[in-house]
């Protein structure tokens, strides 16, 4: 048996770096963490195949690679979605997508765009995971509480006594979200937690009614004018938000009301954002396509040159119109429920059922447990690098794509290549969030 420490943890974009792992023959288990997500998902067992699959059958990996080829340079309309992999990976993906000019995105983006979209119009004043803990005295919550989503946000970056602050006291108020079981445990009797409905209808309303109380002028009586004095009194106060958890047709606009609210505070003491949107390398996977493009994800390579699209190039758009998609979801045998009228060539973990089959299934490891990488933290500021736990023969997805540019520049595919096309497939179920 061996035990790892402090490992890093690469998974909802928090990068905890104290999870303990047993290894022995069997493969891979976490030491309760006190996270769903580490827990389950560092459990991984060595006995797994390492095969390839076209239509469900299992083939060699050389010929899973040409077929995956084929289907590519055949393509009109392809599309690279899933995008679910260390920054090595999602390089060598923008790269075939410039090569046969797909489209590009990642399964989690929405909460991503959510926000983008706002910060596009107006800009904003963001803060990172680090000042949370050291400098923040007042934390306000909005919306479902996003440990949801970020299961130790509480443990990690809130309950440490903050190290700049004089008296070390700091708060949280929940508005219009309850704080969940898991928190109220984690934080009660250390940190005062206050939960706020307001009694609005939506978060849109209640948001711009804390404005209106900032303004001076909110009703008499109404309890956001207490919650305002607060703002206004605190050393330094953070708004967090998960975008991904909001339940609302028009998220921006909330988004768009706590960047106004922030800026208003921030004139006369500290006052700064932390959107949360980051699990599977979403920050990685963005900042990557704009070092290569000059554009955030949702772009595409089809006309020649990068052109953004957030609309036309959401992956759940394209995949409708895409003959053939080149899935990749590396960090967990999870994918979200999709529809294509198109071929699907899948690289993720070989724990993945998948029903029905896709055209080609191609077993890859998991960044921070089969092979070494860098994924970003959820606060975009921070790049981390995970390291490998167990071989078990699994190759990254960099390595995967590498072999598929090359057999598309080198190989004479000749005509008789296997033929495992899939057509009209709805594949996956696990929805993804944040
Ligand atoms: S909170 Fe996130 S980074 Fe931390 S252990 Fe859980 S999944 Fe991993």
């Amino acid at each position: 048996m061996t035990f790892h420490p402090d490992t890093l943890c690469p998974f909802c974009g928090l990068g905890c770096g104290d999870v303990g792992i047993d290894q022995d023959d069997s493969g891979i288990a976490p030491r309760p963490s006190g996270c769903p997500q580490a827990d389950r998902l560092f459990r991984r067992s060595t006995a797994v195949s390492t095969n390839a699959r076209m239509a469900g059958a299992a083939v060699a990996m050389d010929d899973a690679i040409t077929e995956a080829a084929r289907l590519l340079r055949a393509g009109r309309a392809p599309s690279i979605a899933g995008l679910a992999a260390d920054v090595d990976g999602v390089l060598a993906a923008l790269t075939l997508g410039e090569r046969i000019g797909a489209t590009v995105d990642h399964e989690r983006s929405e909460a991503l765009f959510r926000n983008l979209a706002v910060l596009r119009r107006f800009g904003w004043s963001a803060t990172t995971l680090a000042e949370l803990r050291n400098r923040c005295d007042l934390v306000l919550v909005v919306g479902p509480d996003p440990a949801a989503a970020f299961p130790r946000l509480w443990e990690r970056w809130v309950l440490p006594e903050p190290a700049f602050v004089a008296d070390g006291a700091r708060s949280v108020v929940f508005l219009g979200g309850e704080p969940l079981p898991e928190t109220l445990q984690c934080l009660a009797g250390r940190i005062e937690v206050n939960g706020l409905d307001g009694g609005a209808a939506d978060l849109v309303a209640l948001v711009g009614r804390l404005r209106a109380a900032l303004a001076g002028r909110a009703m008499d009586g109404d309890p956001m004018m207490e919650l305002a004095v607060r703002l206004r009194a605190a050393r330094y106060a953070v708004v967090i938000w998960a975008a991904g958890l909001f339940d609302t047709p028009q998220p921006d606009l909330i988004v768009e009301g706590l960047v106004r609210l922030i800026r208003s505070v921030d004139g006369t003491t500290r006052c700064a954002g932390l959107p949360l949107s980051g699990a599977d390398n979403l920050i990685g996977a963005n900042q990557a396509c704009a070092w290569r493009t000059g554009f955030p994800l949702r772009t595409g390579f089809d006309a020649g040159v990068p052109l953004h699209d957030p609309e036309r190039f959401d992956w759940r758009q394209r995949l409708r119109d895409a003959d053939v998609t080149l899935w990749i979801s590396a960090f967990r045998p999870e994918i979200p429920l999709f529809d294509t009228g198109g071929a699907v060539i899948m690289l993720a973990p070989p724990e993945l059922a998948v029903t029905p089959e896709p055209a080609l299934f191609i077993p890859v490891g998991t960044p921070g447990i089969d092979h070494a990488g860098d994924v970003f933290r959820a606060d975009s500021v921070v790049a981390l690098h995970a390291g490998a736990l167990i071989d078990r023969g699994l190759s990254s997805v960099a390595t995967v794509i590498g072999r598929i540019l090359a057999a598309l520049d080198g190989a004479a595919l000749d005509g008789a290549a296997l033929d495992g096309t899939a057509v009209g497939n709805t594949v996956g179920g696990e929805a993804a969030g944040c």
